[in-house]
């Protein structure tokens, strides 16, 4: 072939496919452009995974009627004019393509409204032209549709995953979003179900939890701009981090903002994960949203059109700053779990027999308590069980025991979850899992969202031996499950599956439906165990890589040292 060159639709295609990847970059685009508008209401709708419909109406500043039309124009914008505005961008967006991008992909209408209109504008662009500009009664604002998404553009459509996925990526980006913004309110309708509403009160802990859930973000521990952050040209670090004893088993729980967009950045990650260093045990990773404030002439935003990634004019120091930020934190609000701080709620629930048993402390111990720790990591993370003497077991629930240091109080049900854990886990990987067939199939109910989750999960769940068939409508026929289930009630626990792996933002399902499996079939507190069961559980516990914590973060073991009982009973 000749060197042609490509007509304006090809062109405009071909740039239209690094800009809008999927739906979710579509959505990411629009909620930008909202933002930059100043809404403090956005609502998100999409049907069809995003492809059928995408909707954002913001209550932003609108445009006004006769710029509408150029806002589709390719490099047409209103947040740069300069080379020298390139230097400094403190917008969202600036490259003028979102909006043409997406319009060369898809069905696209808009109704704005500046506040000084009296009428909108609607605009009907159709192949990337305007078709139709007219006036159009509607509140301050923009609302933009996008329909048919890829239509035209079939070798894109090809590539999408099922609608749960792109769902799934699309609610990723509204939430990452709602943690930058938590002034702003964000609603999230997918195919008619609100699925996510962010407070807009302006805290971060309220966004927080809608997304972790309540028990989480209470934990949360405030990272607070230090008194070097007055210099206004070093970076700023806020935001809130997890105390080491709440944390997953990805690294899809940090949330970087940098000038309040979202960036994905290798090197944050790691100045977190440092801050962390030696009060996580290996495998392990925190919960955070971070926030990085800084001069926007610090850093470069233009190095991808999806502008996701940044570049650091001085890397070292935001390195430096983060860790530091976080470090003092951690160091300043987060006491190892030793005797003192016994009384503390933990993770997920403290069940009123466990306050029974855990009494409130005095006020001098409380103060005691409140003081920063001396040693920064009393009890190290990663650490290996002794072998253990078991003595009896307290409320049904703990299993006490002697150790070559002292006495160990171990969590019966946090114990078993970690033991259970990593045995499926391990069958899932060698691909031996044990499996249970039913006698006869037993009819699941499910729930739309539960059903999304199925289908989105089938080879996930197939790989832990649930063999489920589509009877009709949304009833299921369980024929097999992992044989670690055997004398659960299989539909309550396949439900109760689903319903976990819907909640908040989860990337390694696999290893998410190992804990799920776990924690159901883990002995449950309150149950009275043998002295034979609980020596089993103890010498399972032993043998696991990480009998420190359970699956979920929560420790499985109190350790009272020889010397502490000692100083409690005034003998040093
Ligand atoms: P960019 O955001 O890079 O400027 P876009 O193609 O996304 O480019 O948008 C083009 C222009 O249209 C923006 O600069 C802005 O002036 C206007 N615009 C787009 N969306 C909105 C909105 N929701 N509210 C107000 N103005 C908008
Ligand atoms: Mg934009």
């Amino acid at each position: 072939m000749p060197i042609k060159v490509l007509s304006p639709e090809v062109a405009a295609k071909i740039a239209a496919g690094e800009v809008v990847e999927r739906p979710a970059a579509a959505v990411k685009e629009l909620l930008d452009n909202s933002l930059d508008a100043g809404a403090t209401q956005i609502a998100i709708e999409v049907q069809g995974g995003g492809v059928r419909l995408i909707r954002v109406v913001d209550n932003g500043a609108g445009i006004p009627p006769e710029e509408a039309d150029l806002a589709f124009e390719r490099f047409a914008t209103s947040k740069v004019a300069t080379t020298d505005d390139l230097e400094s961008i403190s917008s969202l967006g600036f490259r003028g393509e979102a909006l043409p991008s997406i319009a060369a992909v898809s069905d696209v209408t808009m109704v704005t409204r500046s506040r000084d209109e009296l009428a909108g504008t609607f605009l009907n662009i159709k192949d990337g032209a305007v078709l139709q500009k007219t006036k159009r009664g509607c509140p301050p604002g923009t609302t933009v549709t996008v329909r048919n998404l890829f239509r035209s553009f079939p070798a894109r459509l090809k590539f999408l995953k099922s609608t749960a996925t792109e769902n799934g990526h699309i609610s990723q980006i509204v939430t990452q979003y709602s943690l930058a913004s938590p002034e702003v309110r964000f609603i999230l309708i997918i195919d008619g179900r609100t699925t996510f509403r962010s407070p807009g009160s302006g805290s971060l802990r309220e966004v927080l939890a809608v997304i972790y859930g309540v028990e989480n973000a209470k934990l949360m521990l405030q990272v607070e701009a230090g008194d070097e952050s007055e210099d206004p040209l070093l970076p700023q670090v806020t935001g809130f981090v997890s105390p080491p004893s709440l944390t997953r088993a990805t690294r899809s729980y940090m949330s970087f903002f940098v000038n309040r967009r979202w960036v994905q950045s290798r090197m944050l990650t790691y100045a977190l994960e440092e801050a962390y260093h030696g009060l996580l045990m290996t495998g392990r990773h925190p919960i955070a949203v971070i926030n990085i404030a800084m001069p926007p002439q610090e850093i470069d935003v233009n190095v991808h059109p999806a502008k996701s990634e940044v570049k650091f004019r001085h890397d070292r120091e935001v390195f430096g700053a983060l860790q530091k930020a976080v470090r003092a934190t951690l160091l300043a609000q987060a006491p190892t779990p030793t005797l003192d701080t016994l009384h503390q709620p933990q993770p997920a629930s403290a069940s009123f027999t466990e306050r029974l048993i855990m009494p409130e402390p005095t006020a001098q111990e409380a103060a005691v308590e409140s003081s920063p720790p001396t040693q920064p990591a009393a009890e190290p993370a990663a650490r290996s069980l002794p072998i253990l003497r078991v003595i009896g077991q307290i409320a049904n629930m703990y299993i006490i025991a002697e150790g070559p240091d002292g006495m160990y109080l171990i969590d019966q049900h946090a114990a078993h979850e970690r033991v259970l854990f990593e045995r499926i886990r391990d069958q899932r990987q060698r691909r031996a899992v044990e499996i249970q067939g039913m006698l006869q199939p037993v009819p699941v109910e499910l729930t739309v969202r539960q059903q999304e989750l199925l289908e989105l999960q089938a080879e996930a769940l197939a790989e832990y031996g649930f063999e489920i068939e589509h009877f009709g409508e949304r009833t299921y026929l369980v024929r097999s499950v992992p044989a670690m289930l055997q004398g659960q009630n299989v539909a309550q626990s396949l439900t109760e599956l689903l319903d976990f792996l819907g909640e908040g933002a989860k990337t390694d399902w696999g290893e998410e439906i190992a804990i799920s499996l776990a924690c159901h079939s883990a002995v449950l507190a309150g149950q009275a165990l043998s002295q034979q069961e609980m020596l089993d559980l103890i010498r399972q516990l032993e043998g696991t890589s990480q009998p420190n914590t359970c699956p979920h973060g929560r420790p499985t073991t109190i350790h009272l040292s020889a010397a502490q009982l000692e100083k409690g009973f005034g003998r040093r």
